[in-house]
C-alpha cells in the first residue's frame, strides 16, 4: 500500500477554490488516455457494507464483460472506493488489501480484465457527512491522483457509480459522471454537479454508451454550464 499522505486531522476545506485549483493543475505526463473510473460497492460488486470477505464478492451482472470491452476499446480502468470502515476500525488495511487482491485476480481470470489502478479513501466523513479529506467522494481527489499516476485525460474520461456523490466526484474532477442505478441512491439531493450525464440500469448499456462516446468531444466542465436548471439546491449547502 502507498504511504498515507496528510494526517486525517489536517483541517482544510476540500472544496475551497485554492484546493480545487491545486488539484486541477494540468496533467503533464503524456500520452494521456481516457479512463473509466469505477466505484466498487454497488457498482462493480454487490454492496455489502464494510465487507472484506473475498467469498462474499459478487460482481454485478455484466460488469466483467463490459470492462473487458472497454479495455479493448483503449480505456484505462481505475477502481475508486470510499472505505470509511478503515477510519472507523471495522477492518484493517491488510484485510482490505486481501479483498482487493482477490477482486483483481477474479477480474483477470474470469474476464481477462487488467485493472490499471485502485484508489482507496480510508477516511471517514465529518460530523455533517461531508468529506473531511480531499479524496472521499464526492471530493475528486482519488480521480485526480489516479490521473497523475496513470496518464489519464480527465476531460475524456468517465466515472461510473451508484450514487450521486460518485457522479459529483466525477464532475468535480472534470470528467463525466454516469449513474448505474442499482437502487442505492435514496436521497437524490440535486445540483448541476450531481446531475448524471447519463443513467443506466445495466452494465451492457453503459459500455455501449462509453464506447460510443470515447472518441467524441471532451466534456464541458459542469460548473461552466451557462444556466443551471432552476429549482436545484446546492448539494454542499444541503449537506
Ligand atoms: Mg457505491
Ligand atoms: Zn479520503
Amino acid at each position: 500500500m502507498p504511504t498515507a499522505k496528510a494526517p486525517m486531522s489536517t483541517p482544510h476545506d476540500p472544496f475551497s477554490p485554492s484546493t480545487m485549483r491545486d488539484l486541477q493543475r494540468p496533467v503533464t505526463r503524456a500520452p494521456q488516455r481516457p479512463c473509466l473510473f469505477i466505484d466498487k460497492d454497488g457498482t462493480l460488486v454487490e454492496n455489502l457494507p464494510h465487507n472484506t470477505d473475498p467469498l462474499l464478492l459478487r460482481f454485478l451482472p455484466g460488469a466483467g464483460q463490459a470492462l473487458a470491452r472497454l479495455q479493448a476499446a483503449g480505456l484505462a480502468l481505475v477502481i475508486v472506493t470510499n472505505q470509511s470502515g478503515l477510519a472507523r476500525g471495522y477492518f484493517t488495511r491488510a484485510e482490505f488489501a486481501r479483498l482487493q487482491q482477490v477482486l483483481l485476480q477474479r477480474l483477470q481470470e474470469e474476464h481477462g480484465v487488467r485493472i490499471d489502478g485502485v484508489e482507496v479513501c480510508p477516511h471517514g466523513p465529518d460530523s455533517d457527512g461531508r468529506p473531511a479529506c480531499l479524496c472521499r467522494m464526492p471530493a475528486p481527489g482519488m480521480l485526480i491522483r489516479a490521473a497523475h499516476r496513470h496518464g489519464v485525460d480527465l476531460k475524456r474520461s468517465w466515472l461510473v457509480g451508484d450514487t450521486l456523490d460518485d457522479v459529483e466526484a466525477g464532475h468535480r474532477a472534470g470528467a463525466g459522471g454516469l449513474l448505474l442505478d442499482s437502487g442505492a441512491e435514496t436521497i437524490w439531493r440535486r445540483s448541476p454537479l450531481r446531475e448524471p450525464d447519463a443513467r443506466f440500469f445495466d452494465w451492457e448499456a453503459l459500455a455501449d454508451y462509453v464506447q460510443k462516446m470515447a472518441d467524441g468531444p471532451a466534456h464541458t466542465p459542469v460548473e461552466w454550464l451557462p444556466r443551471p436548471p432552476t429549482g436545484y439546491t446546492s448539494a454542499l449547502s444541503a449537506g
